[in-house]
């Protein structure tokens, strides 16, 4: 379908139609396949074709219609669904690393990706050298030819740091590292990690995917060698794969996702120009608005940043949470990309785990909230932000 725009392609790649030729993407709720005969069983355990299963802890044809899109969209040739976002992480880390391997990483992670590095990883022998995702020169200064892989947030979660994805994959490729990107936040629909040179691309798509909050789902994207290789390997052994039923829900939010993700942007860009200057916020913080330090190079790796921004509240924690508990069409979550609009305090929440002095250098104060523009009324969701922000 690469001839076709991605707005297309969302609704049309990956489709495998039934012997009935039905028209909505089938659910193929079944762990299990059957043999026309012994000798059948026999060659698929030898070797699986390109269309064949035997069991849905390796694969499922609904699972693989969400597979063959998600990758089709990305632009790359393969990719591996999982039981949720940090399935994904964890299995592109696990599957490529091993004991002495060295490890460099943007320090700016959702509180579980830097469980995995600095807890789990540590834990089996290798060295894990976090830096400042924004500065080029902490990359240089960190990646050493004996650096096996480079991990990232192509946009930070929830302080928007905004990594210079195609300089990173130069400089790790130059030093023979793999660069595995989680891209959440950057969202499928602008998502530039591919042409930057990314190996692995994972998205958590419980986010965007999704987008309507039913189901947990991650994937593994890239070069057919890397994903049906190692990370497959990985995967169908250790029992992270995706449910044929999640991948379903998620084959058909893809039908709106073009035109959710872009409806989320306008509102955040329309939140984010009239909170700017607001006399009770000390920060608005959205890398796709001229008033972000970033803002050069996040309009030049992509269309839009993303449909979540930040700010932060004048007055502390209490001054916070009274403008939290008085919004009244935002909802405290703490998810993001939902089609409801949610509110979250990273401090007491996603990032509670993280000691004060980490938490300082990343800049994730008591007043900051991470803002997740769904779909309702932008003009609602502006009203219901003053509204709160008067009692603050
Ligand atoms: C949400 C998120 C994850 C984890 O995804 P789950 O589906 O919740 O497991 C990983 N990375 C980032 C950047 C996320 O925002």
């Amino acid at each position: 379908m690469t001839n076709w725009s991605k707005r297309t392609r969302a609704i049309h790649s990956g489709i495998r139609r039934s012997q009935y030729n039905e028209l909505s993407e089938a659910m193929f709720l079944t762990q299990g396949f059957v043999y026309e005969t012994a000798e059948q069983a026999e060659a698929r355990f030898v070797k699986l074709g390109e269309d064949e299963f035997i069991y849905a802890r390796y694969g499922n044809p609904t699972v693989a219609m969400l597979e063959d899109r998600l990758a089709d969209l990305e632009g790359v040739e393969a990719g591996f669904a999982t039981a949720s976002g940090m399935a994904a992480v964890n299995g592109a880390l696990m599957s490529l690393l091993k004991a002495g391997d060295h490890v460099v990483s943007s320090r700016a992670l959702f509180g579980s990706c830097l469980y995995i590095l600095e807890d789990v990883l540590a834990r089996f022998g290798v060295e894990i050298t976090l830096v400042d995702g924004r500065d080029l020169d902490a990359w240089k200064a960190a990646i050493r030819p004996d650096t096996r892989l480079v991990f990232c947030e192509s946009i930070s979660n929830p302080t928007l740091e905004v990594i210079d994805l195609k300089a990173v994959c130069d400089l790790a490729h130059a030093n023979g590292a793999l660069v595995v990107c989680d891209n959440a936040m950057a969202t499928p629909v602008y998502s530039y990690a591919a042409e930057a040179g990314a190996d692995l691309i994972v998205y958590s798509t419980t986010k965007h995917v999704d987008g309507q909050g039913r189901c947990l789902g991650g994937i593994i994207l890239g070069k057919r060698d890397l994903v049906r290789g190692p990370v497959e390997a990985y995967l169908k052994h250790t029992g992270g794969a995706m449910s044929p039923f999640n991948a379903w829900v998620m084959l058909k939010s893809l039908d709106t996702i073009d035109l959710r993700v872009r409806a989320q942007t306008a509102t955040v860009l329309k939140l984010v120009d009239a909170l700017e200057n607001h006399p009770k916020l000390s920060r608005v913080v959205y890398p796709g608005h001229p008033s972000h330090p970033q803002y050069a190079l996040a309009s030049r790796q992509a269309e839009a940043a993303g449909t979540v921004f930040a700010i932060e509240v004048k007055g502390g924690r209490e001054a916070c949470f009274k403008f939290l508990n008085a919004l009244e069409v935002f909802t405290i979550s703490n998810n993001f990309a939902d089609s409801k609009s949610i509110v979250t305090h990273p401090a007491t929440t996603t990032h509670q785990r993280l000691p004060q002095e980490q938490k300082d250098t990343l800049g994730i104060t008591p007043g900051l909230v991470r803002v997740s523009c769904g779909l309702e009324d932008p003009e609602d969701l502006l009203r219901d932000l003053l509204n709160a922000l008067d009692v603050a």
